[in-house]
């Protein structure tokens, strides 16, 4: 299995590549921005890219699908249809988080609005990406229509802004809920197991288990 990392934005948000080693069919788990050192990472390692595979629809893990997808006109751009009107609402999403328009361009933050999405995500299925296996669990939030990827055989689970090392997501912009965060966090992502290794949308990797024994959000977990 292959994963690389890279952080491009202003917001430390991970991009992701994730690859079967033995097909070399990846997926780009949500692209914060354009990059040419991802594009090159994807060429040099011979990688058919599959999707744009995203855990949720806020502009720093969205901000570049349209790059991506001109690369990469074929592959399935691919969300939970509860995220569906954040994700085209992206031009406005600045706004939400409290910065003025005569802000954004300086930041890089005039977004277009994406692509069209060409797949959505089920609750419970089983998406392949090679020989790997990943299981899709809804896991609102954070976001409505937050999903995370769980490769049970691997033992590694992406979870985007639902769980940190020693924190969780946000739950104060529009859509977020903290009881059902909290909920989500017990009843789908702690119960996959301990071992499992956490990639998750912002800052290092964890696992479960650590974040079980101290990450003062789950006390008594
Ligand atoms: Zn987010
Ligand atoms: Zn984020």
């Amino acid at each position: 299995m292959i994963i690389e990392t890279f952080i491009l934005s202003p917001f430390q948000q991970n991009t992701r590549i994730v690859a079967c080693a033995e097909t070399k069919i990846a997926i780009c788990i949500d692209p914060g921005e354009r990059s040419a050192e991802m594009f090159d990472f994807i060429a040099d390692n011979n990688l058919h890219l599959q999707a744009i595979a995203l855990t949720h629809a806020h502009l720093d893990h969205i901000g570049g699908v349209t790059a991506v997808y001109q690369i990469f006109p074929d592959a399935d751009i691919i969300l939970h249809s509860d995220d569906e009107d954040l994700y085209y609402d992206l031009p406005q999403q600045p706004l939400f988080m409290g910065l003025s328009p005569h802000q954004l361009k300086p930041l890089g933050l005039d977004y277009e609005t994406p692509p069209p999405i060409t797949r959505k995500w089920t609750d419970g299925e089983v998406y392949k990406v090679g020989n790997l296996s990943f299981k899709i669990l809804h896991c609102p939030g954070h976001t409505p229509g937050h999903i995370i990827l769980a490769e049970e055989t691997k033992r590694k689970m992406f979870v985007g802004d639902c769980l940190f090392d020693n924190s969780i997501g946000r739950t104060d912009l529009p859509g977020g809920n903290y009881d059902q965060l909290i909920n989500s966090i017990r009843t789908r992502i702690l119960p996959l197991g301990d071992d499992f290794t956490v990639y998750t949308g912002h800052g290092g990797d964890t696992n479960i288990g650590r974040e079980r024994l101290s990450n003062p959000f789950l006390l008594g977990m």
